[in-house]
């Protein structure tokens, strides 16, 4: 069931948004050789709860920690532990947060110290055709519309999309109605009315975009141990336009 959220849910979720932000940014900043993916879940897990807020995934279906981190051919879903970050990798960082029950969701990619050019150029387009996405998710188009414009940028320059796993409806439940697949045929799917909320989430994939999933049951990776990048935005559709509710104004 699309679940289309009301004003005064929309501005609950907007407060969601605002933390996962915030949390994202602060967490960027604080990645760099050495540091354990365990230290970036505590300073998120701190600074989620500091804004009245609370994670969003940790007791999900059992995950254990506030944040995914997932290293290089990680695409999503890495567990946090005691592995420090080295120069060269390539660290998604994938946050949730509650506020009054609605969910905010958002992920970035960030280089750890220098990497190398073809990472780089993962990352850009990755970014890339989430905004290309997102320029897509407007009132009177069609969910197919957000998948095709991902595919198209990222397979535009030379990348591949993962199928099996999709976007998603966000609002009382982490994961809701409709899936949002990062590929599609335009023009096709559900119909896009305001008041609909999803996250958009490219995961871009150097090599095949087959994936296979770690003995640990949550961390997800390449099939062939090449990189992938991994950005994600939650956006309300209104009736002037996307709004990109997990952004932190300028
Ligand atoms: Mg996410
Ligand atoms: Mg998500």
């Amino acid at each position: 069931m699309i679940m289309r959220k009301r004003a005064e849910e929309l501005e609950k979720m907007r407060r969601a948004g605002r933390v996962v932000g915030e949390t994202l940014q602060i967490l960027q900043a604080a990645v760099k050789p050495g540091v354990t993916t365990q230290e970036l879940d505590e300073i998120a897990e701190r600074e989620i709860r500091a804004r009245g807020a609370v994670p969003s995934f940790k007791g999900y279906r059992g995950f254990p920690a506030t944040i995914c981190t997932s290293i290089n051919s990680e695409i999503v879903h890495g567990i946090p532990g005691q592995r420090a970050l080295k120069a060269g990798d390539l660290i998604k960082l994938d946050c949730g947060a509650i506020v009054e029950g609605y969910h905010g969701d958002s992920a970035v990619t960030v280089p750890v110290g220098e990497v190398s050019q073809e990472a780089l150029k993962l990352i850009e387009t990755t970014d890339r055709s989430l905004q290309a996405g997102i320029a897509e998710a407007k009132a009177g188009n069609r969910i197919h519309d957000i998948g095709a414009a991902v595919q198209t940028t990222a397979e535009g320059a030379g990348f591949s999309v993962v199928r099996e796993y999709v976007g998603h409806g966000i609002g009382r439940a982490l994961h809701e109605d409709p899936p949002v697949p990062n590929y599609g045929k335009p023009g096709t799917g559900l119909k896009l009315e305001p008041g609909l909320v999803i996250a958009i989430e490219p995961m871009v994939n150097i090599g095949t975009f087959e994936t296979r999933l770690l003995p640990d049951g949550w961390t997800v990776v390449t099939a062939d141990g090449a990189l992938s990048a991994h950005f994600e935005h939650t956006i309300a559709i209104t009736e002037n336009g996307p709004e990109v509710l997990t952004a932190v104004p300028a």
